[in-house]
């Protein structure tokens, strides 16, 4: 069965554009089959865009906040409407498993949902004052955002981004992930066809560096928003902070998994091998150090390795299947380096530990045991299926294990005991801590990290806050 993948273009000023040179051609990770030819916006389409920006700015300032809820809903509606076309891309361009596609899509829906919400609860205040004197509090859109998006999430990291930026009032330029430019182009569609005003969306691909660069130190660009690894990250804040714009910056992550000596260590493994091999292990709040006490240790690796052992992995089109591909060969290479690396040093291999087959980018999913502090795995951000263990003596020592990477993005932690969840939650540095389960924040709750892993939060009531400007009017009677 042939499954259609989207003509990929630039969308600038209301027109797609597709008769530009290719930067990258598009790659199902799965059998290594090119799927399209990504355009390459030139110097003068960003500045096109750029002028559509700052045109469309005041024109989207200036809608009501209900009427930019109305075109947030519709474009929801359409998303849902149209999910066969998202899933079928998704998992073409990135091997995602269908079912997690579907799941991707639904949350993008949720999280524009929730964003239409707060644009009608943008609320300012009144400050009390004399007589004769009306002293205003206003929250208004911080002006024309460049948002820049990666390859992991190819449609709920751009809707995260464009839903919180036109929520608040803020027309955006967005570059997407070369990579899985398609569920991006059917996004913007999306949001056209719901009535988005001309401009107020711009799409474009090229050379990331170019791009940034550009865009970042255009004078239009009022404020800049990211998602992807920590390096990109500081290079995009410098050139944002050498221009006084702010940032909203959702990183990296290594995120630990305490488990204590009194929970199940059977039940965790199994929860856990789950959790491990969503998206291959490359998201960024993806469980990773598995720190688990000495006495149910053993009991842990053992059921770990066999639920781990056990996972379905194939093309995501197939049925069954539990793990698709990782996404390149990057991240191939990656996970052999980081593996070989953890095995010269002592760790042992229990399941997995290296490429399956020679067609398609795919990686047994791995368990590592006794991994050495020292390994490059146990603060590198593996971005790939692997699970390393340590076992520690007390929560002491494993809560400072699990503080002593240089990011904070997600943690996790299994405890029965009231007072041991009570200091983990106090204790761990990161921005998402669930206890207890697996599940990721919901569009209501904060999403963010800590230390390296950045600044900002996209999500809950925080949401609108870093597309918007809070500004002071005084009036008095005259
Ligand atoms: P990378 O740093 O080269 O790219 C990450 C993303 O940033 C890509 O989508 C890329 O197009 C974009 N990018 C790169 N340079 C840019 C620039 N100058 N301006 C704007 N965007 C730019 O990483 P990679 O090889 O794709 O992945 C490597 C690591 O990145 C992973 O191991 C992981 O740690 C991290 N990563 C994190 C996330 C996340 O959700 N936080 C997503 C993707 C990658």
């Amino acid at each position: 069965m042939s499954y259609s993948y989207p003509r990929i273009g630039l969308l600038i000023d209301g027109e797609w554009i597709h008769d530009r040179d290719a930067c990258l051609q598009v790659v199902n990770p799965s059998n290594e089959e090119i799927l399209a030819d990504v355009p390459k916006a030139t110097a003068a389409d960003l500045q096109r865009a750029l002028a559509a920006a700052d045109r469309a700015r005041r024109i989207w300032r200036d809608t009501a906040p209900e009427a930019r809820a109305r075109v947030l809903r519709q474009a929801s509606a359409l998303l849902r409407e149209r999910m066969d076309a998202f899933c079928q891309t998704i998992s073409l361009e990135l091997g995602k498993p269908l079912s997690d596609a579907r799941y991707e899509v639904e949350r993008a829906c949720a999280i524009m949902e929730w964003d239409a919400g707060e644009a009608v609860r943008l609320y300012g205040r009144i400050n009390p004052s004399a007589p004769g004197m009306l002293q205003l509090v206003l929250r208004q859109p911080i002006g024309p955002v460049a948002a820049f998006t990666p390859w992991n999430a190819p449609l709920s990291s751009p809707a995260r981004k464009l839903s919180g930026a036109l929520a608040a009032g803020c027309s955006v330029i967005l570059k997407a992930a070369e990579e899985t430019p398609g569920a991006a182009c059917l996004y913007a569609q999306c949001l056209m066809d719901a009535g988005l005003p001309s401009g107020v969306l711009s799409l474009v691909f090229g050379d990331p560096n170019e791009i940034s660069e550009a865009l970042i130190t255009s004078p239009v660009i009022r404020m800049v928003t990211f998602t992807g690894s920590v390096n990109v990250g500081k290079r995009l804040t410098q050139l944002a902070a050498a221009q006084m714009k702010p940032v909203l910056m959702e990183l990296g992550g290594h995120a630990p998994v305490l488990v204590a000596e009194d929970a199940d260590p059977v039940q965790v493994a199994r929860m856990s091998a789950a959790a491990k091999v969503r998206m291959a292990g490359q998201i960024c709040v993806s469980p990773t150090r598995f720190i688990v006490h000495e006495r149910i240790y053993d009991a842990f690796l053992v059921a770990f390795a066999k639920a781990v052992g056990e996972v379905r992995v194939g093309d995501g089109f197939e049925s069954g299947v539990q793990m698709g591909p990782v996404a390149n060969p990057r991240r191939l290479a990656a996970a052999q380096a980081l593996v070989e690396d953890a095995r010269r040093r002592g760790a042992r291999v229990l399941t997995g530990g290296h490429r399956l087959g020679e067609k398609g980018y795919f990686y047994a999913p791995t368990v590592i045991a006794d991994v050495p502090r020292e390994a490059l795995v146990m603060s590198e951000e593996p971005f790939c299926p692997l699970a390393l263990c340590v076992s520690v003596a007390s929560l002491r020592e494993g809560i400072d294990l699990a503080n002593s990477v240089s990011v904070g993005l997600a943690g996790y932690a299994f405890t029965n005991s009231l007072s041991t969840a009570e200091q983990i939650g106090r204790e761990i540095e990161c921005g998402i801590l669930s206890i207890n389960h697996f599940g990721g924040p919901a569009p209501d709750m904060p999403f963010g990290g800590l230390k390296d892993s950045g600044f900002g939060r996209e999500g809950g009531s925080e949401s609108l806050e870093s597309y918007t400007v809070t500004r002071m009017v005084s009036q008095k009677a005259f």
